[in-house]
C-alpha cells in the first residue's frame, strides 16, 4: 500500500495516508477502505512515523488522510504531524473528518494554531435523499450553508446509478460556492454492493470533465489511487 505521494498539479502538496483506530461510523454503503485501521496505538504511531519521515516540505502544503477522520489518529501521531510540519516549513495542513465530529474541529484548529488548517468533509453530494438513503452518509443536515460551516473543502462521489448530469453539475456548482476547494471521486469497483454506473460516468467524462478539468479549485480522481496513495 502506497502511503506517501506528491501531488504536482493544481494545489501542489504532499499527501500521506496514515492509519488510525478506525472510522467511527462505518455505515457509508459505498465504502470499504475503513478496513485500513488498527486498535494498537503504538503500532499505528510507528507506521505513521515511517510515513511522515518521507515528508520534505517541498510545497509547504501537506494533506493527511487516514481512511476515516483525523480524530481517529492517536495523540502521538498528531504531535508528530505538528512537529514534522514545523521542521519542514509546512504552513498548510489538510485533514478529513466526518460531519459527526464537527464540534471538535475548533479545538483541532486551536491545537494546530500555527498552521492554516483545511478541514475536508466527505459530503459526496448535496442531494439529501440520495446521500442519506442510498449512500447512508450520516449527515443529517440539508442546508448547504450549515453543512459547510466547519469545513473548507469537500469530497464528492460521482458515477452511481441514480445520479444524473444535472445532479452532478448542481453538486459541482454548489461545492464551488460553499467550499474553497472540492475533490470529485469517480466510483470504482470495490467490495461493497454499490457499483459504478458506466452511463453516469460516461456523462461526467463527456459533458462535465471538459468544463471543469482545468479548474484550479477542483481535483478530479477518475481512479481512487490518482493521488498516488492507497491500493
Ligand atoms: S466513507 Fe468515511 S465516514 Fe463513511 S464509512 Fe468510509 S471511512 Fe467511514
Amino acid at each position: 500500500m502506497e502511503r506517501y505521494s506528491i501531488i504536482n498539479n493544481k494545489q501542489k502538496r504532499e499527501i500521506v495516508l496514515l492509519r488510525g483506530r478506525g472510522c467511527i461510523y462505518k455505515k457509508c454503503t459505498f465504502c470499504d477502505y475503513y478496513s485500513d485501521s488498527c486498535n494498537n496505538e503504538q503500532k499505528n504511531f510507528l507506521l505513521n512515523k515511517s510515513v511522515l519521515d518521507n515528508v520534505t516540505g517541498i510545497y509547504g502544503n501537506l494533506e493527511v488522510i487516514n481512511s476515516g477522520s483525523v480524530f481517529e489518529l492517536d495523540n502521538n501521531t498528531l504531535e508528530l504531524i505538528k512537529k514534522t510540519c514545523q521542521a519542514k516549513n509546512i504552513s498548510t495542513i489538510h485533514f478529513e473528518a466526518h460531519y459527526l465530529y464537527k464540534n471538535k474541529i475548533n479545538a483541532l484548529r486551536e491545537y494546530f494554531n500555527n498552521f492554516d488548517l483545511k478541514m475536508k468533509l466527505g459530503l459526496e453530494t448535496f442531494d439529501f435523499n440520495f446521500r442519506e438513503n442510498v449512500l447512508k452518509k450520516g449527515i443529517n443536515e440539508n442546508n448547504p450553508a450549515t453543512i459547510c460551516e466547519h469545513f473548507d473543502e469537500a469530497n464528492f462521489l460521482f458515477g452511481i446509478k441514480g445520479q444524473t448530469l444535472e445532479s452532478m453539475k448542481n453538486d459541482i456548482e454548489l461545492g464551488l460556492k460553499f467550499f474553497e476547494r472540492i475533490c470529485i471521486n469517480i466510483m470504482c469497483d470495490n467490495s461493497t454492493k454499490i457499483e459504478p454506473d458506466k452511463d453516469v460516468i460516461q456523462q461526467f467524462v463527456d459533458k462535465l470533465y471538459p468544463i471543469y478539468k482545468d479548474n484550479e479549485r477542483i481535483d478530479i480522481l477518475i481512479n481512487n489511487t490518482d493521488f498516488g496513495v492507497g491500493d
